[in-house]
């Protein structure tokens, strides 16, 4: 039995006039993984993700999902569902009629399509709202709508643009974990964008990190994390420090950092309270700032303050060289 569908990226390029948005992308996505595409603002995302859906042309390279070159094909043709970042649902139709509407342009009867229409609102949890216009309901029973409405189409591959950006933060953990759900359910490949590390990281079986048009890093999440291979994947991910060290640049994470009698010398310069943790920012001899996560109990165990001095240690082997 078939268990997905691979979709591959081969060359592909956008450009638009002299701007490059899409450089050369090789990538292949597994079948049945939900990937984020993650990056920094005006790195190539959605223009990597309307070319897979089909809603913006291919500048050079190719789309291949199941072994066939889908770069040409409208987007209805390929396989591929889009939820867009805004949920654009048609104001004057319900809910269900909403969800319907791909059926219906493809000239599927009333019956039939409110059948499968109810399916799917049952899936996302919006069964009895299905009667209702978009404008009676929530941000985030809108995106339910959205992704039964994407859904409906039985996609090979659904590409979901920052889906969560809109929604306030409870809601979007929330919503997090139904898409989560979603896809192991289905068993499809989600392509989920995204410019926040934490959904990434809470999301993502791979991980894909852009940055200037190019893919920088992909991997595990866990992998990307753990083993940032640039000074931009360490930074961008957030939680590490990047600090000269024998002439080369290595990442260190900053809940790896212990204060400690003996190490590295330092100056407190920050101290932040976050809950489970202490930030505390030190900045060494060498005029380097280090970023400390303290578990709370053991901060408060020696409470430092800015200006104190403090000795900054990490087991060996912590440490992780970047390239260049
Ligand atoms: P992201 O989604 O990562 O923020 P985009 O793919 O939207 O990035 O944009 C990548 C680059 O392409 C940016 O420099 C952006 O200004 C440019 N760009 C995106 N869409 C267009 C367009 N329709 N016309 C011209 N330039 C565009
Ligand atoms: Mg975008």
């Amino acid at each position: 039995m078939r268990t997905g569908y691979d979709l591959e990226l081969v060359h592909l390029t956008k450009r638009y006039g002299d701007t490059v948005a899409v450089r050369d992308l090789n990538y292949v996505f597994s079948a049945g993984s939900y990937v984020c595409l993650l990056g920094p603002s005006g790195c190539g995302k959605s223009s990597t993700l309307r070319m897979i859906a089909g809603h913006e042309s291919v500048s050079d390279g190719s789309i291949v999902l199941d072994g066939q070159d889908v770069s040409y094909l409208p987007p209805a043709k390929r396989g591929t569902a889009m939820m867009f970042q805004s949920y654009a649902l048609f104001p004057h139709l319900t809910v269900r009629d909403n969800v319907g509407f791909s059926l219906r342009m493809k000239g599927v009867d009333k019956p039939t399509r409110d059948a499968k229409a109810n399916e799917l609102l049952e899936l996302v949890d919006m069964g009895e709202y299905a009667d209702r216009l978009p404008a009676q309901l929530s941000g985030g029973q809108q995106q339910r709508v959205a992704l039964a409405r994407a859904l409906i189409t039985e996609p090979k591959v659904l590409l979901l643009d920052e889906p969560l950006s809109a929604l306030d933060p409870f809601l979007r953990v929330r919503m997090r974990s139904e898409l989560k759900r979603l896809q192991r359910e289905l068993g499809i490949t989600f392509i989920h964008v995204t410019h926040g590390q934490d959904e990434a990281l809470a999301l993502a079986d791979q991980m894909v990190v852009m940055n200037n048009a190019v893919i920088e890093q992909a991997g595990p999440a866990r992998e990307v994390f753990n083993a940032p291979r640039t000074e931009f994947v360490a930074r961008f991910m957030g939680g590490h420090n990047v600090i000269s060290f024998n002439g080369a640049k290595v990442a260190l994470r900053a809940d790896e950092v212990r204060l400690g009698a003996t190490g590295l010398a330092a100056t407190v310069a920050g101290v932040e309270y976050q809950g489970a943790h202490v930030a505390l920012t030190a900045m060494t001899e060498a005029g380097e700032e280090v970023l400390a996560l303290v578990p709370e109990a053991k901060f408060f165990n020696s409470p430092k303050n800015p200006g104190d001095a403090v000795n900054l240690a990490w087991d060996e082997g912590r440490l992780h060289r970047l390239q260049a």
